[in-house]
């Protein structure tokens, strides 16, 4: 097979698998693939899938697997997944892992590399609590931790305008973290068994955690996800 690169980005909510996962598109010509992202433009077109998520994404619950596979699998198709993908927010479940598995399969293509990005419940809050992006194209920011190099005005393409997510608050984070725990985390064991899976300090520096993600990638060989 060629050098396809087919990943995932798993980690809590704010453990920066957005921020990776856009350097990871810029740099590999890969596409990020966030099913948070999807949902939310699906809320603002007021369509059904956003009609139904709506109100499960306020509380901080998870949006049921069928709606979010069906999504998925017709995602991966599209012609900027040609060289691969990232998926980031995705699978956040086992059956979620059950049926990429199988896509997969369908497709004929196979994971080059799970990264788990490991960041301590208490450094999510403020990470969350400070997050904030460009209206205009994007671009991820947080008041402390990352901020605009000029106050005000967007780094990658001068935009003014910045939104912050309205489930991104104190409340909505613990129900949020609480879904991680419970319904994620178990995830992590099927792709640890599947050999696929990678660990990396999430509570470094954003540059120090693109680091570690290249050289995860780096020692996966030119192959890639052919194994
Ligand atoms: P974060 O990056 O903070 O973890 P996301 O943008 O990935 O948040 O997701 C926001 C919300 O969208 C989640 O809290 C959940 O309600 C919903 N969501 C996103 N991806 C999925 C998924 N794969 N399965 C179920 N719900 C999802
Ligand atoms: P996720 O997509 O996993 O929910 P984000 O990439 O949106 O996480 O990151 C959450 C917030 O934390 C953002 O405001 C981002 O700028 C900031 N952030 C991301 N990675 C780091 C890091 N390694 N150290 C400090 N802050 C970070
Ligand atoms: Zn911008």
């Amino acid at each position: 097979m060629s050098a396809r690169l087919d990943l995932i980005l798993l980690g809590p909510p704010g453990a920066g698998k957005g921020t990776q996962a856009k350097r990871l598109q810029d740099h590999h010509g890969i596409a990020q693939i966030s099913t948070g992202d999807m949902l939310r433009a699906e809320v603002a077109a007021g369509s059904p899938i956003g009609r139904e998520a709506k109100a499960i994404m306020e509380s901080g619950g998870l949006v049921p697997d069928a709606v979010i596979i069906t999504m998925l699998g017709e995602r991966i198709t599209r012609p900027d997944c040609a060289r691969g993908f990232i998926l980031d927010g995705f699978p956040r479940t086992v059956p979620q892992a059950q049926a990429l598995d199988r896509l997969l399969e369908e497709k004929g293509l196979s994971l080059s590399a799970v990264i788990e990005l490991a960041v301590d419940d208490a450094a999510l809050i403020e990470r969350i609590a400070g997050r904030f992006t460009c209206a205009k194209c994007g671009a991820g920011y947080h008041d402390r931790f990352h901020p605009p190099r000029v106050a005000g005005v967007c780094d990658a393409c001068g935009g003014h305008e910045f939104v912050r997510r309205a489930d991104d608050n104190r409340e909505t984070v613990t129900a949020r973290l609480a879904a991680y725990h419970r319904q994620t985390a178990p995830i992590l064991p099927h792709y640890a068994a599947q050999g696929r899976l990678f660990r990396v300090d999430g509570m470094a520096e954003i540059d120090e955690v693109t680091r570690q993600v290249e050289a995860v990638l780096a020692g996966l060989g030119p192959s890639g996800g052919s194994r």
